[in-house]
């Protein structure tokens, strides 16, 4: 069960439950202790001493406090490395989390600060860069000019791909060949380890916002970093240390949650397939940013995905109208779930970017999820043809 040439559909039924049988249960179970039994003093003090510099809990002194370990989290990490094809994954409390850990673990103490930052990224992330609220100092560039910006202090590059919401693609390989072995973090929330392995490429971290395509369901908020088993080290410190914990119930969620993953994103690409391809034909339409076509795909991605950004011809306007009037899709941030959501990055998602590098007010961004396409279609189709430019409604008041 543990063979490393299963294919990804069975490593996400059967990942992270190796100890289940010898426990004598068959679904994951959840542990809730807050705190732990202890054999002894020394063997408990050893334990909580492997453990707050990141390491694992010894099986004399077991696992002393949930702020340190538990096993309903560290069942969830594990198979998620195994989908992403890293040694270990260390799981918080959400994306940001995670990505607060990554930052802090690569830069303090290290006597490096500056962080490369390729945009677009989302916006949450670009606020937290940008603020230098954690003692770093951010350039924020493009992929191909990560060498130029390269600084003796650079403690790390960030990139998302697909981008949040231009759904741009991005060579991760030749990222990583350009940042000369200071290592890069790839946000792959948008492609999940279904599309995408950045690992495979090079990537040092592998972030996701398990918020989105991994608990799927819209009910659990989280953040997972896949990465080798040295930074795993370094952010279990960090996480010990500053408590962005994931939460047992949320861990159980999520490692639910993957044993459908697959199937999900299969399912919600090729409705989103059928939508983008209805939307780059409609006459209120300027442009779809959907990543079909791209030549990254079939080498870095392994299909385009479930998320479009439509840039509306009627402009802000336009996308007031459309997020009022569409039934079927909720107007909400967010994506990733079993139903489609639709929201306006400018005003909403993307609100803390600087202004020259916000989302134009004319994009709005559909998350697809497993309705039936034809269903989707028909509720945008009547949410488009509502628009009236606003001379119209003018000449008619
Ligand atoms: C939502 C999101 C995040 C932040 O994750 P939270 O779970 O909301 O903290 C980071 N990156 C991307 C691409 C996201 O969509």
């Amino acid at each position: 069960m543990t063979s490393p040439w299963l294919q990804p559909d069975t490593i996400a039924v059967h990942a992270g439950r190796e100890d289940l049988a010898a426990l004598g249960v068959h679904a994951l179970p959840i542990d809730l202790s807050t705190t732990n039994p202890l054999p002894d003093i020394e063997a408990g003090g050893l334990s909580y001493e492997a453990m707050a510099s990141g390491g694992t809990p010894t099986t004399e002194g077991g696992n002393v406090y949930a702020r340190l370990w538990n096993p309903t989290v560290a069942r969830f990490e594990s198979a998620l490395a195994r989908l992403e094809r890293t040694e270990e994954a260390v799981a918080f409390s959400s994306g940001m989390a995670a990505m607060t850990a990554a930052v802090l673990a690569a830069t303090a103490g290290t006597g490096r600060r500056h962080v490369l930052a390729v945009r677009p990224l989302y916006g949450g992330t670009d606020h937290l860069l940008s603020t230098g609220l954690l003692g770093t100092e951010t350039t924020y560039c493009t992929a191909a000019g990560v060498a130029a910006a390269l600084r003796p202090d650079t403690a790390m590059v960030v990139l998302e791909t697909p981008a949040n919401p231009t759904l741009d693609l991005v060579d991760i390989r030749a990222v990583v060949e350009a940042a000369q072995g200071v290592p890069v973090l790839v946000d792959n929330t948008f492609a999940t380890p279904v599309l995408q392995n950045p690992a495979d490429f090079g990537a040092a971290m592998v972030l996701h916002s398990a918020t989105k395509y991994l608990g799927g369901h819209g009910d659990v908020i989280a953040g997972v970093i896949a990465c080798g088993a040295e930074t795993a080290a370094a952010l279990r410190r960090v996480r010990a240390v500053t408590g962005g914990l994931l939460h047992p119930l949320g861990a159980y969620l999520l490692h639910r949650g993957l044993t459908t993953l697959p199937v999900r994103v299969r399912a919600q690409q090729a409705g989103a397939e059928r939508v983008a391809a209805w939307l780059r034909g409609h006459p209120a339409v300027a442009r779809v940013h959907y990543p079909s076509g791209d030549p990254l795909l079939g080498v870095q991605m392994r299909g385009p995905g479930a998320m479009i950004a439509v840039d509306l011809r009627g402009g802000f306007e336009q996308a007031k109208q459309v997020t009022g009037a569409v039934g079927l899709f909720t107007h909400a941030v967010s994506l990733g779930g079993v139903d489609s959501l639709i929201q306006h990055p400018a005003a909403l998602t993307h609100r803390p970017v600087a202004d020259g590098a916000k989302p134009a007010d004319s994009i709005v961004r559909l998350s697809i999820g497993l309705e039936a396409p034809e269903d989707l279609i028909a509720d945008l189709d009547r949410a488009l043809a509502a628009h009236r430019p606003a001379a119209a409604h003018a000449g008619r008041a």
